[in-house]
């Protein structure tokens, strides 16, 4: 096994693969897996060849969470302080550790997943960096949104009960959803905590509605303004947004069957999958031919909200969740094609 990077190259969309380790009730099943290297993988579905996939890395069982925040949240962190768009996507079927990767377990150091060490990084080197100023008056501020995408309606995690919200494009403020809060945050505390009662937010919905979680996708962003006063009095703001994105389960939704509501569910998950999946395929094309292509932006919301930060100068990093088992060779495999056409 190679070592893995400390960090990867600087290009606007990169994919990591994340294996996670098998748990328990998998371990009878064997693994649909082979030949792992760290930027590669093979995979088999019974009774079909192996097929083989690269990425730009690939994390297994025995990376760590504070391997993951080496790999892509320390680099996220200093993009967004420089003034780029960054966003990270977790894709995979349910169970496969999306939520693990992304959140991971607050209470427990070790397991603290993304969000929580890049934010703490974040907030140290907006520290060092107010330090360091002289002269010229620095000022940074977050504001944070959490919303949730689910059968093509939006809805404000932080504002229960505020649904069925609207995207809007402004000409200076880009692409928008009307009428969700923002919430200020002074430090790692204070977004921790917007991003559990979140959450909570999230869960109490599900319960009345009486749906899955997996069904939709969650989208955590974070807005940096940096305002910097000079000795003259000309204040120049900048600002650049944070995206955290745990996507609804890749795992194919049964529409045979299905009728009405079930029917509409199913295929509006599939549709913001696929489309999120062209939408970066097109933006790798055109960063590789060097040619504009058609992004097909519109044709779902979660690509229509975050279009400002695909493409153009914003960083995309996709996290590929797969479990090792044998038992889910078939999603595994789907999620390896999706993956390895994004790259
Ligand atoms: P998802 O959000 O994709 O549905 P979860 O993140 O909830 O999946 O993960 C499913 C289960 O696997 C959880 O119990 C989680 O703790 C465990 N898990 C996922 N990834 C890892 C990992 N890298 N190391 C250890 N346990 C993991
Ligand atoms: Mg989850």
């Amino acid at each position: 096994v190679d070592p893995a990077p400390e960090r990867l190259a600087d290009t606007q969309v990169q994919v990591i693969l994340r294996v996670r380790p098998p748990l328990e009730r998998e371990a009878q099943s064997g693994t649909c897996l082979q030949r792992l290297s760290s930027s590669g993988i093979t995979s088999t579905v019974p009774g079909h060849d192996p097929q083989s996939f690269t990425f730009d890395h690939v994390a297994n069982s025995n990376t760590t969470q504070d391997d993951m925040f080496r790999l892509v949240g320390e680099s996220l962190v200093e993009n967004c302080l420089a003034g780029y768009n960054s966003s990270i996507y977790a894709y995979g079927q349910t169970g496969s550790g999306k939520t693990f990767t992304m959140l991971g377990d607050l209470n427990d150091p070790e397991d603290r997943g993304l969000a929580p060490r890049i934010f703490e990084y974040l907030f140290l080197r907006i520290a060092e960096e107010e330090d360091k100023q002289t002269g010229d008056n620095h000022r940074v501020s977050l504001k944070c949104q959490y919303l949730e995408i689910y059968n093509e309606t939006i809805s404000d995690l932080l504002c229960p009960g505020s649904t069925n919200l609207q995207l809007r494009e402004h000409y200076r403020r880009g692409c928008h959803v009307d009428g969700l809060a923002e919430m200020t945050a002074l430090n790692c505390e204070d977004v921790m905590s917007l991003m559990q009662k979140g959450g909570e937010v999230r869960r109490v919905g599900e319960t009345n509605m009486n749906r899955e979680s997996s069904r939709s996708h969650a989208v955590f962003t974070a807005v940096v303004e940096v305002a910097t006063t000079q000795e003259s009095g000309l204040t120049n703001v900048r600002y650049s947004r944070i995206n955290l994105i745990d996507l609804a389960g890749s795992e194919r939704i049964k529409s045979s069957g299905a009728t009405g509501d079930q029917l509409r569910e199913a295929s509006n998950i599939n549709r913001s999958l696929s489309t999120l999946g062209r939408v970066i395929m097109e933006l790798v094309e055109a960063q590789r031919s060097h040619r504009p292509s058609h992004v097909p932006y519109r044709d779902s919301r979660l690509t229509f909200l975050l279009q400002d930060s695909l493409g153009g100068n914003a960083k995309t990093t996709i996290i590929a969740n797969i479990s090792p088992s044998m038992d889910s060779a078939h999603e595994t495999m789907s999620t390896l094609q999706f993956a390895a056409r994004a790259k």
